[in-house]
This record gives structure tokens, C-alpha cells and sequence, in this order.
């Protein structure tokens, strides 16, 4: 038999876009925060950018569209 505690956990409260800094809130039903991309990337050995750099990046839906959407694929 398993038992069960109550936990809290943390989520994001908002999301600030890096590249045009619009804020979205972590609101029920915001498509907006929903929207947002982050990404995280550690490179490793051999990549020209350095070993174990991180990269992060929080974008808003908008600056996906202008920065990705060139590069997405049809499914
Ligand atoms: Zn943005």
C-alpha cells in the first residue's frame, strides 16, 4: 500500500522573452506564457563554441516566429 504526502513544488511565476523582454504571466489560460520556448543546451567536447558552455534562452511566441520559422518543417 502506498501513502500519499502533499508536496508544494516550484513552476515559473512568468516568463521574460531575452530577446524583446515582453513578459508573459503564468496565468490559467494564457496562451502567451503557453507559447513561450526556452531552450537549455550544454555543449560538449568539440563544440567550437566551448566545452560545457550553456546555452539558454527564453523566447515569446513572437520572436519564435521571426527567429524559427524559417526552420520548421512541415509534419
Ligand atoms: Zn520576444
Amino acid at each position: 500500500m502506498i501513502t500519499l504526502r502533499e508536496i508544494t513544488a516550484m513552476e515559473p511565476a512568468s516568463i521574460t522573452c531575452d530577446r524583446c523582454g515582453r513578459i508573459s504571466n503564468n496565468d490559467p489560460g494564457n496562451f502567451e506564457f503557453a507559447e513561450c520556448l526556452s531552450i537549455k543546451h550544454t555543449c560538449g567536447y568539440g563544440s567550437i563554441i566551448g566545452d560545457e558552455v550553456t546555452l539558454r534562452v527564453d523566447l515569446c511566441q513572437h520572436c519564435v516566429k521571426e527567429v524559427l520559422l524559417p526552420f520548421s518543417v512541415a509534419n
